[in-house]
């Protein structure tokens, strides 16, 4: 009984409540019981949290940095890769276009010259070399002049200005001038020869003056010194010519010297000096001349030294007893300004003249037997200087 007692009022209560509630539709009820969760999401992640926290004064568009979606607007497009470019420079020795008046008028370059009435002859054999590279670049040993005195020396070297036209045939863009014989027939001799390259469209380099030639959007800066006139004051050249070039961006620097002893593969202290300092300087490259014969080629700080060069197309000697000679062949690379510490050389063994019997001032390509002696003998004189020649000819890297 005292269960019931309680349990009346308690029913009654329910009862009262259920009617009540029954006056509200049941959906009603249903989205009356949602509510309090439809409410809490705009507080969750409604609104940006960022906006009201801004400190006073802060502007909008600092953040934007921590923020992905801007960031991507300020993402660069993707740099593309730096075009590649290869710069092949030939490199052969001493050119003379005319002879001594003391040599034998039937075989002089003179008669060769009046007998063949062609321009193209002397080069025609190496041309397909010439051809295809960048740059070539020879030394001019003598004059191009009707005009001057022969100065009191051994040899003296003048030929027509018009035999300037055997580079041009010959695909042979620069000439170092800087020599024991660029002033064989006085003063004049040198700044005519000098006003001939320059009218032919050939670029020289000589003692102060440098130079640039211009290829594949690349400069190619040369300077030329004659090591004979003192080893200081060459030096002085090299760095001011050096220090000229890269003030005009070049992007390779070619040194050429002029010194050594004649006919000896052996260097001597003015050569090793120069060459050094011209790399210490900035040199890509150094050729040399003088001795008449081949010599080393040494790497040094990355940078080829070729000491000699020997003759090439040479007017000065009817019949050298060393007919030995060869072009030297470099490939630079750039990726876009840069240039590239791979680099590949060869060389390329070649005779003078196209004849062993006598010069014909036609130097020619060596196969078989001639070809494997001088690289040889290359070898034989860059061993001591750390440079190997395959038997392609190619310097092992
Ligand atoms: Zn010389």
């Amino acid at each position: 009984m005292k269960k019931y007692f309680y349990a009346i009022p308690f029913a009654l209560a329910l009862c009262l409540s259920l009617l009540g509630c029954s006056n509200k539709p049941a959906k009603q009820e249903t989205a009356a019981g949602r509510h309090p969760i439809e409410t809490s999401k705009p507080a969750a992640a409604g609104f940006p949290e960022t906006s009201p926290s801004l400190p006073p004064g802060q502007d909008i568009d600092t953040p934007q940095e921590d923020n992905p979606q801007n960031n991507a607007a300020l993402i660069k497009p993707p740099k593309k890769a730096p075009q590649t470019t290869k710069i092949t420079i030939s490199a052969a020795g001493d050119c003379t276009f005319g002879s001594d008046q003391s040599s034998p008028a039937s075989v002089n370059f003179y008669s060769v010259y009046n007998k063949k009435k062609n321009d193209a002859y002397f080069f025609q054999n190496v041309k397909k070399y010439f051809e295809k590279d960048d740059l070539t670049l020879v030394n001019l040993e003598g004059t191009l002049t009707k005009n001057g005195t022969r100065m009191d020396k051994t040899y003296a070297f003048r030929g027509d200005p018009s035999y300037v036209n055997i580079l041009k045939k010959g695909s042979i863009e620069a000439v170092s001038f800087a020599n024991n014989h660029c002033k064989d027939y006085g003063e004049i001799s040198y700044t005519d020869t000098i006003h001939t390259l320059k009218k032919a469209g050939i670029k020289y380099a000589s003692y102060e003056k440098t130079s640039i030639y211009r290829t594949k959007k690349k400069k190619i800066g040369m300077v030329a010194v004659n090591g004979l006139s003192g080893t200081d004051y060459s030096k002085k050249l090299i760095n001011s010519g050096i220090k000229k070039l890269k003030k005009k961006k070049a992007d390779l620097i070619i040194v050429s010297m002029h010194a050594g002893i004649e006919h000896t593969s052996s260097l001597n202290d003015t050569q090793t000096q120069l060459a050094h300092y011209a790399v210490q300087k900035g040199a890509d490259l150094v050729l040399g001349h003088h001795p008449h014969t081949l010599q080393g080629i040494e790497k040094y700080k990355g940078a080829y030294i070729v000491y000699s060069l020997a003759n090439f197309c040479f007017g000065g000697n009817t019949n050298p007893s060393d007919k030995d000679t060869m072009i030297f062949q470099q490939t630079f690379t750039f990726k876009g300004n840069k240039l590239q510490k791979n680099t590949s050389a060869r060389i390329i063994p070649c005779r003078v003249s196209s004849t062993t019997a006598i010069n014909n001032y036609q130097p020619t390509p060596l196969k078989g037997a001639g070809r494997r002696n001088i690289i040889q003998k290359m070898n034989s004189f860059s061993k001591p200087l750390g440079v190997h020649f395959q038997r392609d000819g190619k310097i092992q890297n």
